[in-house]
C-alpha cells in the first residue's frame, strides 16, 4: 500500500478522516512518472499538504507491513504483504480511491 493512499482514505466504519498510519516495514518503490501531490492528508508529512508537498516519497514508500487506525472510532486495519485489509462494508470506499481522481463520494 502507497503511503499516497491515506490521502484518498477514510474510515469504512465510520467516515472519520485523516486516518493515522503507522508502519513496521516499508519499501522503496518506484514512484510512477506522473504522480500528483496529495490534496487533503500526506501521510508523509502527516499534516495537510502544503505548497509543494513531497509527494514522490508518499508514492516512493510501499507499506508493506503496518497499520492503519482510525482516531475516531478506534478501528484498527492492519497491512500485510503490502495489502490493506478492510471490511467488505468498505466497497464503496474502496471504489472511491480506486476510481478517477475526480469521482468524490
Ligand atoms: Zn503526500
Ligand atoms: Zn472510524
Amino acid at each position: 500500500m502507497r503511503r499516497r493512499l491515506m490521502d484518498k482514505l477514510i474510515c469504512p466504519l465510520c467516515g472519520g478522516f485523516p486516518l493515522s498510519l503507522s508502519v513496521d516495514l516499508e519499501e522503496r518503490v518506484d514512484p510512477p512518472r506522473d504522480w500528483r501531490p496529495c490534496e487533503r492528508y500526506c501521510a508523509f508529512l502527516d499534516s495537510e499538504p502544503g505548497p509543494s508537498p513531497p509527494c514522490g516519497e508518499c508514492l516512493s514508500r510501499e507499506v508493506v507491513e503496518g497499520r492503519v487506525a482510525c482516531p475516531r472510532c478506534g478501528a484498527v486495519f492492519w497491512i500485510e504483504g503490502g495489502v490493506l485489509s478492510l471490511p467488505p462494508a468498505s466497497d464503496k470506499i474502496l471504489k472511491w480511491f480506486r476510481g478517477p481522481e475526480s469521482a468524490g463520494p
